[in-house]
């Protein structure tokens, strides 16, 4: 029998021990007014803190990666929430994880939470894997006004005049017609420098009052947080009120908006909202793009998106901190959880005598998490990591080397629960490419084996001499899932001696320059990280990369939207290939966020739910108030 509880068992039976969050607080220093709680267990930082600790040093800053994900889960944010626990009660060290908002599409739907997992998890789970703190909420609101603004703009200029759109835009305060800030901002763009709305020339008032919004090119969608797979594709405005501008659009899950991209890669409010301001929502029919600030939205956004900005303090199952904020998709955006909640923390572990870790995680793959949290993440923040933690697992790695597809509902195949060293050595060639790709840019790499119970020791030693060879900095067997920190004591000491040596950092560096052009720097992702022999575009892709560059948008970093369970852009392609052609089908561009996003292939945006979703088994006791069948 597991010795194991399930999670949920876990998280119950430590809730009553769970520290305040007013305590938790005090622990890190927070002035009381830094402290915003929601409920018993979770507050809102505000970035207050940054002014406040503002040229105190850094603590040391550690990301979290993966092997390839398979079906049978790798446990990256298990390994993330673990280490803390360990650097933290084990080594008496200060230390924060760093973890992304669970998206309630999963959650009710097939994978279940992300809260890690076994005794190493964030709690209260249930808190964290619904609601929150709202900030999922605020982007779904905020997003979806947008979508609004642009379809009931795109309805008033069809139905009124240039004189009548003006009226309306421009009336009357007090008896004087003026611009709001977003208009002037506008004109200022258009290059009409006129600060009142009755001096404006016909012409004038005709370019200001229509954005000429081309019905076929609106990129923004509208977004929910339900796996509700029949909205991936609608017919809106058929109402006879929408006079037959009905169009075809569709929703996208709430964490795929590029507003939650923005908060993720934000480092102000005042940043927030000027990203917020270029997002492009859709291009008029002479070809510009139209943004959020165009359509006047900007501050409304800004409003809505105000308390999520602040990151969210909970707690792990021993006590140390950690912050939950932000959660943007990993292939159509970059996966990683926030900068606003890296730098608190990093400060709040720097004041310590002896500086404390953030241990960070970077979704999916080395190959996609990871090389965007160097190539966006950092990019954006300017935040240099000491060490990358990379996950791996002896059952995932069999896979790679060629195990059986898993069958939902059938046991799992011999191959993963009996020795089989030849199976594991042929899939290491999969974790022996992350290694490489990590130390190219400059960071030392350190392997942490996630254990499960049937890993035979010859297994786990044979993935820790391979790592070895291969140029990991040391490779560890971590029992975490079933110990908690206790089960990762000598993955936290590697990690301690690795940033106290400084191996680590010193030569980090970005795989590519902002300056080379959009296909160099696809072309420097395929060949360098996935080991793509060529990459070919669509015509489609071919047509808008010329249009990118002559929009001035070509130094923005690459987001390659490609799956993660392959180097190459076919799922099935396990292992390590090579020589393969990375195939471009098109590209988008994420002004907001500050992302090209190129298409390797067709990205599902909005989850489905299976025959037999999780929600069947999530309840509520009556009597105690507790929630049952989350995971
Ligand atoms: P990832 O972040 O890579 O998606 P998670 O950390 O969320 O993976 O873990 C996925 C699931 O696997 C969780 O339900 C967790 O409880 C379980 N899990 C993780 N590590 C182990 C382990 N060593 N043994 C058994 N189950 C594990």
């Amino acid at each position: 029998a597991d010795p194991v509880p399930s999670d949920i068992a876990i998280a119950q039976a430590q809730a009553s021990a769970l520290k305040p969050i007013a305590q938790l607080g005090g622990e890190l220093n927070l002035a009381p007014r830094e402290l915003e709680p929601h409920g018993r267990h979770a507050a809102k930082v505000t970035l207050d803190v940054l002014d406040r600790l503002d040229g105190m040093r850094n603590g040391h800053y550690v990301v979290v990666t993966g092997i390839s994900p398979t079906p049978l889960g790798e446990g990256k944010s298990t390994v993330t929430v673990g280490l803390a626990q360990a650097l933290y009660a084990h080594l008496g060290r200060a230390a924060f994880a760093c973890v992304r908002q669970p998206s309630q599409g999963p959650t009710f739907g097939i994978k279940g939470g992300a809260a890690g997992g076994g005794y190493s998890q964030v709690a209260p789970m249930t808190a964290m894997n619904l609601h929150l703190t709202g900030d999922i909420h605020a982007i779904s609101a905020a997003n979806n006004l947008v979508a609004a603004a642009v379809d009931a703009r795109r309805f008033h200029e069809a139905t009124q005049t240039d004189a009548q759109l003006m009226a309306r835009l421009c009336p009357p305060k007090r008896g004087v017609s003026q611009f709001a800030a977003p208009m002037l901002r506008r004109l200022q763009r258009l290059g009409i420098s006129k600060t009142r709305p009755e001096d404006l020339a016909a012409d004038e008032v005709a370019r200001f009052v229509r954005l000429d919004i081309d019905p076929e090119r609106i990129v923004w969608r509208r977004v929910l947080d339900t796996n509700d797979r029949f909205l991936r594709e609608i017919t809106i405005g058929e109402a006879s009120t929408e006079r037959g501008m009905s169009r075809r659009t569709g929703f996208d899950i709430a964490v795929a908006s590029e507003i939650m991209a923005v908060l993720a890669l934000t480092t102000s409010l005042a940043d927030m909202r000027q990203r917020l301001a270029r997002m492009v929502v859709a291009m008029s029919r002479a070809g510009e793009p139209i943004t959020c600030d165009d359509i006047g939205v900007t501050g409304a956004l800004t409003v809505l998106m105000k308390d999520a900005l602040s990151p969210t303090l909970m707690q792990t199952l021993e006590g140390s901190p950690v912050f939950v904020h932000a959660g943007p998709f990993a292939n159509i955006a970059h996966g990683n959880s926030s900068i606003v909640a890296d730098k608190i923390a990093l400060k709040l572990v720097g004041v310590p005598a002896e500086p404390g870790f953030v241990v960070t995680e970077a979704g999916f793959g080395a190959d996609i998490g990871f090389e965007k949290f160097v190539n966006i993440k950092c990019r954006a923040s300017g935040l240099v990591p000491d060490v990358a933690v990379i996950v791996a697992t002896v059952r995932a790695l069999k896979m790679h080397g060629g195990g059986p597809d898993v069958v939902p509902g059938k046991p799992l195949a011999d191959e993963y629960t009996r020795e089989n060293l030849e199976l594991l050595e042929r899939g290491f060639a999969n974790l022996r490419r992350h290694i490489e790709n990590v130390n190219k840019m400059g960071l030392a790499a350190i392997v942490a084996i996630n254990a499960f119970a049937t890993d035979t020791q010859a297994e786990l030693e044979l993935v820790r001499t391979l790592a070895r060879e291969a140029g990991a900095y040391d490779a560890i067997p971590t029992h975490l899932w079933a110990k908690g920190g206790a089960g990762a004591v000598e993955l936290a000491q590697a990690v301690a001696r690795c940033c106290a040596d400084k191996s680590g950092a010193e030569g980090f560096r970005f795989l590519y320059d902002d300056n080379l052009s959009i296909k160099e720097k696809i072309e420097t992702i395929a060949k360098q990280v996935y080991r793509a022999a060529s990459v070919s575009y669509s015509e489609e892709a071919e047509r808008k990369i010329e249009q990118f560059a002559a929009n001035g948008w070509s130094s923005m970093p690459i987001c390659m939207a490609k799956t993660q369970y392959s180097f190459s852009a076919d799922p099935a392609l396990k292992g390590a290939p090579e020589g393969f052609d990375l195939p471009i089908r098109d590209i988008r561009a994420s002004l907001g966020a500050g992302f090209i996003y190129p298409l390797c292939g067709a990205m599902q945006t909005l989850p489905g739910l299976p025959t037999r979703p999780c929600f069947y088994d999530i309840d509520i006791d009556e009597d105690t108030g507790d929630i049952v069948g989350l995971f």
